[in-house]
């Protein structure tokens, strides 16, 4: 008799019901992206911008689009960067030296930002600077994607639940005037809920779970891939929590814009 394969959102689903089902300090969220299945369409964006009602300017996730090597040996490799929850994130100590209490690391992996403490452009400036990943972290300014036009429309009116509160986009209160970035959709988590960008993503490229549980997808993965992982800018110190699968590690590791 043959075995159906478990389709992987349904087994990620598993994964995470099994890791909320102990206490937050024995989880080790992890996000892998297999760059071999990314097709460079973009869905992953527009989900996150959808779930966090993201105002003009601020995509807590792209795609990067990177030619590598020199004709006729030309690569192309497509990688969605969105925060990469460092283990030892520069950014946490950046910004709480400007605004302390702003920023800090759980100890399930990851790296959250208080709403009514990051705010102002000298936190983000700070945390721009201390990131190396550039992408990482925007800052909300306040507008909207219909100012000018007659009416606001209510789709960038609606509430965005970010860290479990209702935060609707009104002149000087948060978000607005705040520092914000990729968490792993931790509003969904506690929900139970996979990340939206891993939900959306029509080619199948991004994983999510629980590093401390070895039965988890994302752990087998890494274990039975381990020639093909590479994480972003690892001389730095970081120790991202976001992997990346792709046939060129090598030639990937040394290779960031
Ligand atoms: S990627 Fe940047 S913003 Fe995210 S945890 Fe690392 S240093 Fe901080
Ligand atoms: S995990 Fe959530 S917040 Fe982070 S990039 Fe994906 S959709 Fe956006």
């Amino acid at each position: 008799m043959t075995q159906t394969a478990v389709n992987p959102l349904v087994r990620m689903q598993e994964d995470l019901q099994r890791a909320m089902q102990k206490p937050l300090e024995r989880r080790s969220w992890a996000m892998v992206i297999d760059t071999r299945k990314c097709i460079g369409c973009f869905a992953c964006s527009v989900a996150c911008v959808a779930e966090n009602v993201s105002p003009p300017g601020v995509t807590y996730r792209t795609v990067l689009d990177i030619e590598i090597g020199r004709y006729p040996g030309v690569q192309r490799i497509l990688k969605p960067m969105n925060c990469q929850q460092c283990e030892n994130p520069p950014c946490v100590p950046a910004a709480n030296e400007v605004a302390p209490g702003s920023m800090e690391r759980r100890p399930d992996g990851i790296v959250v930002i208080n709403y009514e403490r990051a705010r102002g452009r000298e936190v983000f400036e700070a945390v721009r600077r201390a990131c190396p990943y550039r992408l990482a972290v925007f800052f909300d300014d306040g507008r909207f994607h219909t100012d000018g036009t007659p009416a606001r429309q209510a789709y960038e009116q609606r509430p965005a639940l970010e860290y479990g509160r209702n935060w609707s986009r009104t002149q000087d209160q948060p978000p607005v005037n705040t520092v914000r970035k990729c968490h792993f959709c931790l509003h969904r988590l506690e929900a139970k809920m996979l990340p939206a960008c891993v939900t959306t993503c029509i080619g199948g490229a991004m994983y999510f779970g629980d590093l401390n549980d070895p039965n988890s997808l994302v752990s087998q993965m890494l274990k039975e891939q381990r020639d093909k992982v590479m994480r972003v800018n690892e001389s730095r110190g970081t120790k991202p929590r976001v992997y990346y699968l792709t046939d060129t590690p090598v030639l990937c590791k040394s290779h960031h814009p």
